[in-house]
């Protein structure tokens, strides 16, 4: 302490700024005008070299971000002593948005940084899958297959294709509806496949496929002959292509199958009673991966009598 300055000493405030007629130090260098602060500490006697800050508005060195300590300064007006604040980091202030899933983008929580722009994803949804097709049938004819499936879910349209030549071709692009029939076939067997597809930001998503093999009708056979013995009689067709026939007769009232032959093109039917009239007829038939036999129209009838 030394005891010929009487002076006001500062606490530490913002803005302390003491009358020069107070101070009596114009050597300090102090504005004639200004404000005392009511948080000024008084003591009687001080050193006449302690400074009574004056200090100035704060000045941010660095500002703080949501990631970095930021800091500002103050500096005395009088001594020049510089007071020096850390700001600590503001840390993210995020908005949450939820992004849907579509066919080319998983879907995902956007967080984004109202200050600062930063962004994160997380909590992502699977994109958007356009399922295969269920329940992809057919109805055929001779020369046809029309197929027919449930409608995909988002399908924009169906891509229908058949596989030929060794390679899967495409056939038709549904745009409306759920079925499409291929005409202009042989009699056979034939593969499918068929699968939605949807538009979306100017590209075309395809989804799963569903695939069947599908048969068409065999033609109507063509009887040539029924010859008859006594307990016999051999029918004979001309051969078409198909998975196989199968051989009626009749005798009496009812029509009734004999046989049914994978391949071939004449069967013997035996155990027929003598000198007896008989019908026969023939069909043929496909038979598709399921089992399911499309059947062809029945021949004509042919009428023999066997011996005595
Ligand atoms: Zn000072
Ligand atoms: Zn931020």
């Amino acid at each position: 302490m030394h005891k010929n300055a009487k002076t006001i000493i500062c606490s530490v405030v913002t803005t302390c700024i003491m009358l020069t007629s107070q101070l009596g130090a114009e050597a300090y260098g102090v504005a004639e005008s200004g404000y005392i602060d009511e948080a000024i500490g008084v003591t009687e006697t001080a050193d006449e070299n302690i400074c009574r800050h004056r200090f100035g508005s704060w000045h941010f060195v660095k500002k703080p971000t949501c990631t970095k300590d930021g800091a500002k300064t103050r500096s005395c007006a009088i001594c020049g002593e510089v007071e020096s604040v850390k700001l600590n980091r503001l840390g993210h202030k995020f908005a949450t948005k939820q992004v849907q899933p579509d066919f080319l983008h998983n879907g995902y929580s956007k967080h984004t940084c109202m200050r600062c722009g930063y962004v994160y994803k997380d909590t992502y949804v699977d994109k958007n899958i356009l399922r295969a097709p269920k329940d992809l049938g057919y109805a055929s004819q001779v020369n046809s297959v029309k197929l027919s499936w449930s409608k995909v879910l988002y399908a924009d349209g169906y891509r229908v294709y058949m596989y030929s030549g060794g390679k899967w071709r495409k056939v038709a692009t549904v745009k409306s509806g759920s079925s499409y029939k291929i005409a202009g076939l042989k009699p056979g067997k034939y593969k499918f496949r068929v699968g939605a597809y949807v538009r979306q930001s100017g590209k075309v998503v395809s989804g799963k496929n569903a695939s069947c093999t599908a048969v068409t009708k065999p033609k109507s056979v063509k009887l040539i002959s029924a010859d008859a013995k006594k307990s016999t009689a051999t029918v004979s067709w001309k051969a078409e292509d198909c998975s196989g026939y199968e051989v009626y007769i009749r005798h009496g009232a009812n029509w009734k199958r004999v046989k049914t032959l994978a391949k071939g093109s004449k069967y013997k039917i035996t155990g027929l009673k003598k000198a007896t009239s008989y019908k026969v007829k023939v069909r043929a038939f496909f038979t598709d991966s399921d089992g399911v036999r499309q059947y062809g129209e029945f021949s004509r009838t042919l009428n023999f009598k066997t011996k005595k």
